[in-house]
């Protein structure tokens, strides 16, 4: 049997946090690891964001229900989940990306979790375990699955080496340079061809 493992951000949808800031024009909320390479640092900063402009839960799920998947993405993952068991591995959190996964017709879901209070002030965060993409899909190798897994980033890439087959998709130049072992596409029909290409079944586009 086969699973595909798919990251979210980047790969079906925008980066929830740049969108989100660009739709409510709040420029500090641009910062990612790029920038603060502590994540618990970069997190508690944008919850302390969040709070100053007074954003409770229900505020940023509105927001977030205004953004779309990527063009294509609807119908790729349609297309795999007539073909595969599809999980999607992200480091993202349930409460955010709620409003994105309703559109892509809620595939199952591996992320992390918000706290909040009574007032859906968001008081903190919970990641669910250490190296989690990782640790899915070794989860899923124990059990017996083959697993072919894609993604566009460097959180991406101890998933993809991990699993049967790795797939880099919308990767930057240089995370493509630093990983040549893993095929690269750039559109959602080329990624289809490699899904393919991975799977040890007979199947067509
Ligand atoms: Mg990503």
């Amino acid at each position: 049997m086969e699973i595909a493992c798919l990251d979210l951000e980047g790969v079906l949808i925008p980066e929830i946090w740049i969108a989100f800031a660009e739709k409510t024009g709040i420029e500090e909320l641009k910062a990612t690891t790029r920038d603060i390479p502590d994540y618990d640092v970069l997190m508690k900063q944008r919850l302390r964001i969040l709070d100053e402009h007074g954003y409770g839960l229900p505020d940023i799920q509105e927001v977030i229900a205004t953004l779309e998947p990527l063009p294509g993405a609807i119908e790729f993952v349609d297309w795999l989940r007539e073909r595969f068991q599809v999980i999607i591995l992200s480091d993202t959190f349930y409460e955010f990306a709620q409003p994105l996964m309703r559109q892509l017709g809620f595939p199952t879901l591996f992320c992390h979790k918000l706290e909040t209070d009574e007032n859906g002030r968001v008081v903190n965060y919970h990641l669910r375990q250490k190296d989690p993409k990782r640790q899915s899909i070794f989860a899923l190798k124990t059990i017996y699955y083959r697993t072919i897994a894609a993604g566009d980033s460097y959180n991406d890439t101890t998933m993809l080496a991990q699993a049967d087959a790795g797939i880099l998709f919308h990767a930057p130049q240089n995370v493509i340079d630093e990983f040549p072992q893993f095929p690269a596409v750039h559109t959602y029909e080329d990624l289809k061809k490699e899904f393919i290409k991975a799977s040890e079944r007979d199947l067509s586009l």
